[in-house]
């Protein structure tokens, strides 16, 4: 076994890699232990917007004729397997209810503090790892084909605007001097975001910070992890070659961290929404400045380095259940309609599943009745925008600094755990 490390950090997703920056920051001596490089998954794969704006909570639908719509699984923005049903069931039953408007509030007042500060952590990571010329800084555009959705955000856009941010409705004109080749004839209206960020690569932004961590003295092992033991006063990571030794441990393994923590006994209700993505070369000259978001269809188009990324709203299925990206399929004709796609220059399509909670609130803070074990997963559609911010939260828990804000809203026990 290595020497003991005062830290490790299990999976280096957005989560694990900011996480391990904040304690190495710190002064701990930190190693983080990944099956493959920093950045290969969840994290390698979203759709890169860094969400300033992503307070809303993304709610399971209530009305009658979504409900059914959704069973009869022939939308763009859902799918399930009906294989997967009884395995997802729970989560979803749960995932309903803390849908309720009053519970949603919750979420979304939590939410408030969380996404303040994720524009300037990002900054401060991407600046000290030099590759702030990933991000970058014109917000993206929501498209709406009705009145009836436009009016129904118009609350939300009203929220937003209260808490500071800018939301704007270019006409035809600004539109066509913001994205020139984007088709808006058919369309009720478009609310711009400005304040969010976008990336052209997530998985580079990802990596790039892995390498910033590694330069200020962190241990990046390449290894799987099969388990977690309490060793004493300390921890032992079980890995495919041998155990790590560390005086506390921190889960960040996204999607994977349930399967790591049931076996210690706490048992949390997170569940997934799987998701793709398949990118496209522009077909002729065309270009977008900005990504592009259909809610209605639960489609993005987000203009990446490798061509423009196209991807899927949620599937609920079993994590380990074949892919079936039908989503895409059903996106690509009115992607089409939007902007002039190109080939695929993608072989097959990539997967992956957002770590998400029934309240869509992560959890970050001291794992219930383990002592030295530290949680930090379950950021959901927005662990790319969150990442930063949840790392030094974790780390100023873990290393008695008073955090930015109250992590109480986040703790594991909102759940009966044990
Ligand atoms: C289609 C799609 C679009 C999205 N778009 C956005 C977006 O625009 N903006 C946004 O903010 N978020 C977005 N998200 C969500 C975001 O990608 C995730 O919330 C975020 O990447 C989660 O980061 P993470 O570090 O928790 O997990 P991951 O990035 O999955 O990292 C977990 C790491 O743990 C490692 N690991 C797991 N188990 C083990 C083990 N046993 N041994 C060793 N290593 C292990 C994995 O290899 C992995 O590297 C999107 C997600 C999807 C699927």
């Amino acid at each position: 076994m290595d020497h003991r490390h005062d830290v490790a950090v299990i999976g280096a997703g957005m989560v694990g890699v900011s996480t391990a920056i904040a304690l190495a920051r710190h002064g701990a001596d930190v190693v983080l232990i990944d099956r493959r490089a920093p950045g290969r998954e969840t994290s390698f794969g979203n759709a890169g917007v860094i969400q300033r704006e992503g307070v809303h909570p993304y709610l399971f639908p209530r009305s009658l004729s979504k409900l059914l719509a959704y069973a009869l699984n022939r939308r763009t923005e859902a799918h399930y397997h009906l294989s997967s049903l009884p395995a997802v069931a729970p989560f979803l039953w749960r995932y309903f209810r803390a849908s309720h408007p009053d519970k949603a509030r919750r979420t979304y007042d939590a939410n408030i503090p969380l996404f303040a500060g994720c524009l300037a952590a990002h900054d401060d990571l991407a600046t000290e790892a030099g590759v702030r010329d990933l991000i970058t800084r014109k917000g993206w555009l929501r498209v709406f084909r009705s009145d009836a959705a436009l009016r129904a955000v118009s609350d939300e856009l009203a929220e937003l605007e209260g808490l500071g941010l800018s939301v704007s409705m270019p006409d035809a004109e600004a539109l066509a001097k913001l994205e020139p080749h984007l088709k808006t004839d058919r369309l009720a209206g478009i609310v711009h975001y400005e304040d969010p960020w976008t990336c052209s690569d997530p998985g580079a932004l990802t990596s790039a910070y892995g390498g910033l961590f590694a330069r200020l003295g962190g241990h990046i092992i390449e290894r799987h992890v099969t388990g977690l033991r309490r060793n004493g006063n300390g921890w032992r990571v079980e890995t495919d070659r041998g155990p790590v030794a560390a005086e506390t441990a921190v889960l960040t393994a996204g999607p994977w961290s349930k399967a790591l923590l049931d076996p210690l006994g706490l048992k949390l209700p997170m569940g997934i929404k799987r998701g793709y993505h398949r990118h496209h070369a522009p077909a002729g000259n065309g270009y977008l400045t900005r990504t592009i978001v259909d809610d209605e269809h639960g489609f993005v188009l987000a203009p990446m380095a490798r061509g423009v990324r196209l991807t899927s709203g949620a599937e609920f299925a079993r994590h380990d259940a074949r892919p079936t990206p039908v989503q895409l399929e059903r996106a690509m004709p009115r992607a089409r309609a939007l902007f002039d796609l190109g080939e695929s220059v993608d072989g097959k399509p990539w997967m992956g599943a957002r770590p998400v909670f029934p309240d869509m609130l992560p959890v970050m803070g001291a794992a219930p009745g383990l002592p030295g074990l530290w949680l930090n997963f379950g950021h959901g559609h927005q662990g790319f925008t969150l990442g930063p911010v949840a790392g030094r939260l974790v780390a100023a828990m873990m290393t008695g600094d008073t955090p930015a804000f109250d992590p109480a809203p986040y703790r594991a026990e909102r759940f009966a755990t044990r």
